[in-house]
C-alpha cells in the first residue's frame, strides 16, 4: 500500500517524538511492504517563525491531500515565548483550532490504556487495576455547549449568563456511527454516556444512538448517566470498551480516564472527520521544560501512529505490531524518565524509538 502521510513536527518536544514515530512507521513499511510518502507541514510556533501565522491555507490544502496527518505538539512556554506576545488569533494554538475546523474533525478519540507493566503509576487500588484496562473515549468535538449560543446580560439589575447546549440528530448520528465502527474493531461494546434524566439534548442523543445501534447487531450497547460514569471510571474501569459521549462530558471524562492511567507520555489521540482522514497526536503538549534534552517519552506519538494505521489506512495487523512492540519494550523493563521506577532500565527518546522499531515484525 502507498501511504501519504502529512507530518507536523511542531514545537518543543514535537520534532523529537515525531522522529521516533517515523522511525517505527518506516520499519513497519519495510516489514510489511508499504511505501510511505511524508509531506512535512508547518504549524504552530514553527509556522509563525517562517510564515508569520500559525497555519497557512497552503498547509491546510496539503494536509487535506494526505491520507492522514501525524502531529507532535505545538506551543511554547506562555511566560517566555515571543509567540504569546501576539494576539490570540495569531498564537500557536490558533493553528490547531483552524485545522480542526477546516478539516471538519468532529470525532475525538482518546484511548486510556493501563499496561500491566505500568500499574505502579496508576493511582487506583491494586485489586481494581489488576490485569490493566483498555478503553477508548469517543468525544464529539464540534457541537454542544462549547459551540452553542452564549451571552451575558443584566436582567432586572442581576447579571445573568446563558450558554446553550444544542445537538441535531445528524451530528449525533455521525459520531455514533463512528463509535460503533470503532467498537467493531475492538471488544464490541459501546457505553453511551448522557444525562437523559434531565437534558433534552441527551434524550435525543439516546434515541439516535439506539437507531444507529440497530445497524450493528454484533455490538452491545449500554446507556450510562454521566455522573455514574465518572464514578465507574475509578471504581471499575475494566468494564469499558468504547465510551461514546458529547463534547463537554467527553472533555471531562477523557481527562479523568487519562489520569487513572498515570502517565501523559503514554496517551495517544486522534481526531477524525467523515472520511478516513484523521489527525493523530499525543494527548500531551509540547513540554517546553524538557524539549531538546532527548528524554521525552515518544510512546504516545508511536501509539498515535498505530491508531493512524488502524483507522485511516485499515492496517490492523500493522497497528497491532506497533502495540505489541511497545508492550515488549515495557515488559523488558525499558522506561523513559517519566515512567521510570526502581529496578527498570532508563532510556532516552531515541533509544526507546530504536527498541520499539527493532521489535516490529
Ligand atoms: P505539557 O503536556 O506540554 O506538559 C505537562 C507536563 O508533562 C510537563 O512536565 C512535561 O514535561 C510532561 N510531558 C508532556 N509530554 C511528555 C512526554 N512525551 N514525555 C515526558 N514528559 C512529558 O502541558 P503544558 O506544559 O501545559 O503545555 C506546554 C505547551 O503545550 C503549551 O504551549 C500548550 O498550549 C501546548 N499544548 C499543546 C497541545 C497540542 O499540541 N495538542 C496540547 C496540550 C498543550
Amino acid at each position: 500500500m502507498d501511504l501519504k502521510i502529512g507530518v507536523i513536527k511542531g514545537d518543543g518536544i514535537g520534532p523529537e517524538i515525531v522522529a521516533e514515530a517515523m522511525k517505527v512507521l518506516n520499519k513497519v513499511g519495510d516489514t510489511y511492504g508499504h511505501t510511505i510518502e511524508y509531506t512535512q507541514l508547518l504549524m504552530g510556533g514553527a509556522s509563525i517563525d517562517v510564515n508569520g501565522t500559525p497555519l497557512t491555507d497552503e498547509t491546510v490544502a496539503l494536509a487535506r491531500a494526505s491520507g492522514a496527518v501525524l502531529m507532535g505538539s505545538i506551543g511554547g512556554d506562555a511566560k517566555t515565548s515571543p509567540w504569546y506576545k501576539l494576539e490570540p488569533s495569531k498564537r500557536p494554538e490558533a493553528g490547531l483550532l483552524k485545522i480542526r475546523k477546516e478539516l471538519g474533525l468532529f470525532a475525538n478519540l482518546r484511548p486510556a490504556v493501563l499496561y500491566d507493566e505500568l500499574r505502579g503509576a496508576c493511582p487506583l487500588k491494586e485489586e481494581i487495576t489488576e490485569g490493566g484496562f483498555d478503553m477508548m473515549i469517543m468525544r464529539e468535538l464540534t457541537g454542544g455547549l462549547y459551540f452553542g449560543e452564549r451571552r451575558t446580560v443584566e436582567e432586572n439589575g442581576v447579571m445573568t449568563a446563558y450558554d446553550s447546549l444544542t445537538y441535531n440528530e445528524n451530528e449525533i448520528r455521525r459520531i455514533a456511527k463512528r463509535g460503533f465502527d470503532i467498537a467493531m474493531k475492538r471488544r464490541k461494546k459501546v457505553t453511551s454516556v448522557d444525562k437523559a434524566n434531565v437534558l433534552d439534548s441527551s434524550r435525543l442523543w439516546r434515541k439516535v444512538v439506539e437507531e444507529v445501534a440497530a445497524g450493528y447487531p454484533e455490538v452491545a450497547l449500554e446507556h450510562m448517566l454521566v455522573d455514574n460514569c465518572a464514578m465507574q471510571l475509578v471504581k471499575d474501569p475494566k468494564q469499558f470498551d468504547v465510551i461514546l459521549t458529547e463534547n463537554m462530558f467527553g472533555d471531562i471524562l477523557s481527562d479523568e480516564a487519562s489520569m487513572v492511567t498515570g502517565s501523559i507520555g503514554m496517551l495517544a489521540s486522534a481526531s477524525l472527520n467523515e472520511t478516513k482522514f484523521g489527525l493523530y497526536e499525543p494527548s500531551g503538549g509540547s513540554a517546553p521544560d524538557i524539549a531538546g534534552k532527548g528524554i521525552a517519552n515518544p510512546i504516545a506519538t508511536i501509539l498515535s501512529a498505530a491508531m493512524m494505521l488502524r483507522f485511516s489506512f485499515d492496517l490492523d495487523r500493522e497497528a497491532q505490531a506497533i502495540e505489541a512492540a511497545v508492550e515488549r519494550a515495557l515488559a523488558e523493563g525499558y522506561r523513559t524518565i517519566d515512567i521510570m521506577s526502581e529496578g527498570k532500565k532508563q532510556v532516552g527518546t531515541e533509544e526507546m524509538g530504536d527498541l520499539i522499531a527493532r521489535y516490529i515484525g
